[in-house]
């Protein structure tokens, strides 16, 4: 069974991609993928409908896991948590509207106060 796209932190995705791609400059990653997050928030969407896939997006602009991987649903694709429930298949947002289909939001840290 696919899973579907796994979310990860802004920062922690940046770790992991400059720890493979050693040539790659940090603060040209960040900027690509902040203004792919920005994007995403603002609704931008491929040109085939789907939501925009930020990770993939901020390397080879904005298009959705689809177009540009050629497989038609991600499986342990890492996608930015903020904004992971943009897609249907984030398995996190899958999971919150089984639960609870109220838009809450269930961060056990921010929530402790
Ligand atoms: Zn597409």
């Amino acid at each position: 069974m696919k899973t579907g796209f796994v979310p990860i932190k802004l920062e922690d995705y940046i770790k992991r991609h400059l720890k493979s791609n050693r040539d790659t400059d940090r603060s040209e990653l960040t900027k690509s993928l902040r203004s792919a997050i920005e994007a995403a928030k603002k609704g931008t969407r491929c040109s085939c409908g789907n939501p925009i896939w930020v990770i993939g997006s901020a390397i080879v602009g904005h298009a959705c896991f689809t177009c540009i991987t050629g497989a038609s649903y991600p499986d342990s694709d890492y996608e930015i948590d903020e904004v992971c429930n943009l897609h249907d298949l984030c398995s996190v947002s899958a999971r919150k509207r089984s639960k609870d289909s109220r838009k809450r939001h269930t961060n056990a840290k921010k929530a402790k106060d």
